[in-house]
């Protein structure tokens, strides 16, 4: 069972940063509580504006403007448990970042990221080999990015399965 102390929502109209305390609710597990901001009920505007008011004063959460769904107005970049536990619901890493990230991985990490890269891929609706000819076919792609795809496919298929 898990406790949220508090939940950090950026407003990314004004930038304003609030913390919500949430004083009620118990979790099942932290991935219950990653759940409910990421994909579930607070992961949508409406509910993040009314924790947002909340986190500001208003108790009952009462709007000047009736709140909207959909995503994108507040960003919920951390979430404190009363354990101590940090979790991360809204990365919004830079492209950059996610190369930085993969750079430092071991080999073991990066090999079980492309295993992860499977999982995700299989689900997508335009199949693999369309969604990489998408990406040859950027103009933003430059040559060093094309050579780094090129050197992954030919790393790959050295007959070893
Ligand atoms: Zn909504």
């Amino acid at each position: 069972m898990d406790k949220i102390m508090s939940v950090e929502i950026r407003n990314n109209e004004t930038g304003e940063t609030r913390y919500f305390m949430e004083d009620e609710d118990t979790y099942e597990s932290e991935d219950s509580i990653y759940f409910a901001w990421a994909d579930g009920n607070y992961s949508c505007d409406c509910n993040r504006a009314i924790a947002f008011a909340r986190a500001g004063g208003d108790e009952y959460g009462n709007l000047i403007d009736t709140p909207q769904c959909g995503h994108g107005k507040y960003t919920v970049p951390r979430i404190w448990l009363m354990n101590g536990t940090v979790i991360n619901v809204d990365v919004d890493l830079t492209t950059y970042e996610v190369a930085l990230v993969f750079y430092r991985m071991s080999s073991n990490k990066r090999a079980e990221f492309f295993n992860s890269l499977a999982d995700i891929a299989y689900n997508w609706l335009t199949p693999l080999p369309s969604q990489l000819e998408a990406i040859i076919n950027r103009k933003s792609l430059t040559r060093g990015g094309k050579e780094i795809m090129r050197k992954i496919g030919e790393y790959s298929s050295d007959g070893r399965d």
